[in-house]
């Protein structure tokens, strides 16, 4: 009797965390869910494997072959997203598989009739089997389309599929004082993909530092081409790098060698990076942005606000420009703190003999706001999208005859 009613029991538990679960993942708590889904299928066959379903004489026990299934598709989680709770989901099930499948433990709530058992061991042993495959398959799948991926990226660079776009950086007056160059990969079956999607990808192939390479290389003849011409000879290239990068034993004779080659000009150029470049080996970073300084290039903290930067160590730095991250100018027009936040942001930036660039700026009324704070410079969607080097060159020109 008593096992009937864990039978009952074990259903309603299996029906509570199945809702639970997907409340959280319906919730956006994706992570937490499949987490959570793991451990509450671990939890029902190890119980079931320790009080229903038990060795006897006529039939062996079967439901904790289930947990290899578990374990497969934790893995297959763990290559989504890597975590110790996950590995230690996966070792635990692992290990349950193992004390289940050789102790011989008896128990006595044992309700269902043998020959029913005999059945289900058969009819389980298949469906686990099944389940199994289905993963290894899904597995497989999985790795071949990374694998894919990453062989496209590395022969984009060969086939010449990246391409640079540029975004205006506008003064108070809305002229256009410079650009940013932006990466595209344009693949042949993905279409247009966005440096977001493949950068991270990129990085961990180790390609970052030759298309960042690239990227530099091209940047430098757009700017060398700039100087040769009297309308354009006034803009600056703002280029991003990144952590490997900068990193990289050789970055600052690249950076020089490839000045050299292009002729572009150093005081027009501006290299970007992030505050979670510039958090590892902080000296190593001061000694080589130092160095980039003295070619007379300037160095721009990109994303400011989206870190963790204390007041200390940007005085360390030896950057002259903040770029407010678009986040931070958003928020600005919806909630006072928030715009007194970038006013002293701005304020603080001016007194460290930073300039001051605000990203991501929208509407006009973003602009006019900022505007206040003092004499900054914008960059966003109200002044012009990314846009192919023809386009931004024709938008200068129409800038120049419109002053003429
Ligand atoms: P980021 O350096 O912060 O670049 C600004 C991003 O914001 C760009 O996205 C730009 O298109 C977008 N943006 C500009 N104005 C607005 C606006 O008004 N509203 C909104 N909603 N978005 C705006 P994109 O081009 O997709 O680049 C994303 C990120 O990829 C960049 O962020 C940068 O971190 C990275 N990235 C792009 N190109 C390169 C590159 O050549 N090298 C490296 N290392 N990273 C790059
Ligand atoms: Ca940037
Ligand atoms: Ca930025």
């Amino acid at each position: 009797m008593i096992g009937l009613w864990l039978v009952v029991a074990m259903e309603l538990a299996a029906f509570v965390a199945g809702l639970t679960i997907y409340l959280l993942i319906r919730r956006g708590h994706l992570t937490l869910g499949v987490l959570a889904g793991q451990a509450a299928l671990m939890a029902i066959i190890i119980i079931m494997g320790l009080l229903l379903d038990v060795p006897t004489a006529e039939a062996p026990r079967i439901s904790h072959v289930y947990l290899l299934v578990v374990a497969a598709l934790g893995y297959l989680n763990y290559q989504r997203e890597k975590s110790y709770t996950q590995l230690i989901l996966i070792g635990l099930c692992l290990l349950a598989f193992v004390i289940l499948g050789s102790a011989r433990l008896t128990s006595p709530y044992v309700v269902m009739p043998e020959v029913a058992r005999t059945i289900g061991t058969w009819a389980n042993a298949f469906m686990a089997t099944a389940l199994l495959a289905a993963c290894i398959h899904a597995m497989q799948t999985e790795f071949t389309r990374k694998d894919k991926y990453s062989r496209d990226l590395m022969a984009a660079l060969w086939n010449d599929e990246f391409q640079l776009v540029y975004q205006p950086q506008v003064d108070v007056s809305q002229r256009t004082i410079g650009a940013e160059a932006l990466l595209r990969w344009n693949s042949p079956q993905r279409g247009s993909v966005s440096p977001v999607e493949f950068i991270a990808q990129a990085e961990r192939l180790g390609l970052m530092i030759a298309i960042g390479g690239w990227v530099l290389e091209r940047g430098c003849r757009t700017l060398a081409e700039w100087g040769t011409n009297p309308d354009f000879r006034h803009l600056s290239l703002s280029i991003n790098v990144s952590a490997s990068q900068i990193m990289h034993q050789d970055f600052e004779a690249f950076v020089r060698d490839t000045l050299a080659e292009t002729g572009a000009n150093p005081q027009h150029l501006i290299l970007e990076l992030t505050e979670s470049v510039l958090v590892t080996e902080i000296e190593l970073v001061i000694a080589k942005l130092n160095a980039l300084r003295e070619m007379g290039i300037t160095i721009a903290l990109d994303d400011f606000g989206t870190g963790y930067s204390s007041l200390s160590y940007l005085r360390r730095l030896p950057i002259q420009q903040i770029k407010i991250d678009r986040s931070f100018v958003q928020d600005a027009v919806n909630s006072p703190s928030s715009a007194s936040l970038v006013k002293s942001v701005v304020r603080m930036s001016r007194d460290l003999g930073h300039n001051v660039l605000a990203e991501g700026v929208e509407t006009m009324e973003q602009h006019d706001l900022l505007a206040q704070f003092g004499s900054i410079q914008f960059q966003g969607y109200l002044y012009g999208k990314p846009m192919a080097l023809a386009d931004f060159a024709q938008r200068i020109d129409v800038e120049t005859q419109g002053s003429a």
